[in-house]
C-alpha cells in the first residue's frame, strides 16, 4: 500500500500547504513503511513538480489537461480516484483548504473512506487508527477514530515542519478518464478583482487596529507589507468604520488567517479578533498599552507608538 498526496498548485507553483501535506504524508509513510506518490491535474512544469520530492513524494503523477486547471471539484475528485487506485493507495493525504475541502469531501464518498480534515499530528494506533484534530478556530483539540480501510486526512496549515532535504521526485504523466458530467459545474471566468496578495492565503499579514487612528495613517501599515510581501488585514471596528474594506476585516466574523507570522498593529487582542488568527505559527504586536491582551496571545511583542516604530521597522525589513 502506499500514501497518494494530492497537490495544489497556483501560477506553476506547488502551494506551501501542499507541501506540507506531502511532508506530513511523507513521516506518515516511514512511520507505516509506505512510499509517497503525490498527484497533481493541470498545466504545471515537470521541473515545479518534482520538487514535492524535497517534501519527501518519491513520485509525482501529472494529468496535463488544460480542463483541470481551474479547480473543476468533481472532475478532480474522479481524477484523484483515478489516482488512488494507481497507486495502490490506501490512505490520501491533502491540504486543509477550500477547494481541498471540497474534493475530500467527494472523494470520501468514491473511496469509501473515514475524512479527517484539519489534522495536526500523525495518526496513532490506539483503540484504532486515531487522528488528533484542531478545532474551534484553533481553541481546542479533539481525536478522531477512522474505522475504514481507506482514510483521508486533510493536514492543518502551519500544524506540520516542512521537509525539504528530499531528492527531487520522478515526475510521470497520468491519462484519467473524464466523463462529461465531470465538468457538469465549471469555471468560465475568473476576473481578479485586485492585485493584493489574498488574505486567508496569505503567508505573512500586517494588520491594523484602532490604534491606527484614522484611513489617512495607513500607508505606514501598507508599506510594511509591501517591504515584507504580506497582504493586509484590519480589526472590525476599523472596517466598519470604513477606514478600509470589510474583506480584510479579521476575527470570529470575518476572515480567518493562517500565516507563518501576524503582526498586529494597535490592536488590543479582543477574543473576537484572535479567534480569526490563532492558527498563525508567529505573532507579532506591536501596542503602546503593555497590559494590551493581545500581548497574552504573542510570540514577539513590541511596547511601543506605532507612529514611531513603523517606519522604523519598514526600513529595517527593507535593509535585509
Ligand atoms: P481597540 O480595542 O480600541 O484597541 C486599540 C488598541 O490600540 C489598544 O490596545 C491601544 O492600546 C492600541 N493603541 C492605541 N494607540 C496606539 C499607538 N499609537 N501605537 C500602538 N498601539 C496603540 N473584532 C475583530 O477584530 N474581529 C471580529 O471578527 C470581531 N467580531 C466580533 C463579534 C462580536 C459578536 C462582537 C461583540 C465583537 C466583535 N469584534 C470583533 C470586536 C472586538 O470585541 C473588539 O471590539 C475589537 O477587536 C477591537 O478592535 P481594536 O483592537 O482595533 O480596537
Amino acid at each position: 500500500m502506499s500514501i497518494l498526496v494530492y497537490i495544489e498548485h497556483a501560477e506553476g507553483t506547488i502551494k506551501k500547504t501542499s507541501l506540507e501535506a506531502v511532508s506530513y504524508a511523507s513521516a506518515l509513510g516511514e512511520k507505516e513503511g509506505k512510499e509517497v506518490t503525490a498527484v497533481a491535474l493541470g498545466a504545471i512544469e515537470e521541473g515545479a513538480l518534482a520538487k514535492a520530492g524535497a517534501a519527501g513524494a518519491k513520485k509525482v503523477l501529472h494529468v496535463a489537461d488544460d480542463k483541470l486547471n481551474d479547480g473543476v471539484i468533481q472532475a478532480h475528485a474522479s481524477a484523484v480516484a483515478q489516482a488512488f487506485e494507481q497507486a495502490g493507495a490506501d490512505t490520501l493525504v491533502l491540504a486543509k483548504s477550500s477547494l481541498g475541502d471540497a474534493v475530500a469531501a467527494r472523494l470520501s464518498i468514491k473511496l469509501k473512506a473515514g475524512l479527517a480534515s484539519n489534522v495536526v499530528a500523525l495518526p496513532e494506533e490506539d483503540g484504532g487508527y486515531k487522528v488528533r484534530r484542531s478545532i474551534y478556530t484553533g481553541k481546542a483539540f479533539t481525536d478522531t477514530v477512522i474505522t475504514t480501510s481507506n482514510k483521508i486526512l486533510a493536514v492543518k496549515k502551519n500544524a506540520v515542519p516542512l521537509k525539504s532535504d528530499g531528492a527531487d521526485a520522478s515526475v510521470e504523466a497520468f491519462q484519467v478518464n473524464l466523463e462529461e458530467s465531470d465538468f457538469a459545474a465549471k469555471i468560465t471566468a475568473t476576473d481578479k478583482a485586485t492585485d493584493e496578495i489574498s488574505l486567508p492565503e496569505a503567508d505573512i499579514v500586517v494588520s491594523g487596529g484602532r490604534g491606527m487612528k484614522g484611513p489617512e495613517n495607513w500607508h505606514l501599515i501598507e508599506n510594511l507589507a509591501k517591504a515584507m510581501g504580506a497582504a493586509t488585514g484590519c480589526s472590525k471596528p476599523v472596517s466598519d468604520s470604513e477606514w478600509r474594506p470589510h474583506h480584510e476585516h479579521v476575527g470570529q466574523t470575518g476572515v480567518k488567517v493562517a500565516p507563518s507570522l501576524y503582526v498586529a498593529v494597535g490592536i488590543s487582542g479582543a477574543i473576537q479578533h484572535l479567534a480569526g488568527v490563532n492558527a498563525s505559527k508567529f505573532i507579532l504586536v506591536i501596542n503602546k498599552d503593555p497590559e494590551a491582551p493581545f500581548f497574552k496571545a504573542a510570540d514577539y511583542g513590541i511596547v511601543g507608538d506605532a507612529f514611531e516604530i513603523l517606519p522604523k521597522l519598514t526600513e529595517a525589513v527593507k535593509a535585509i
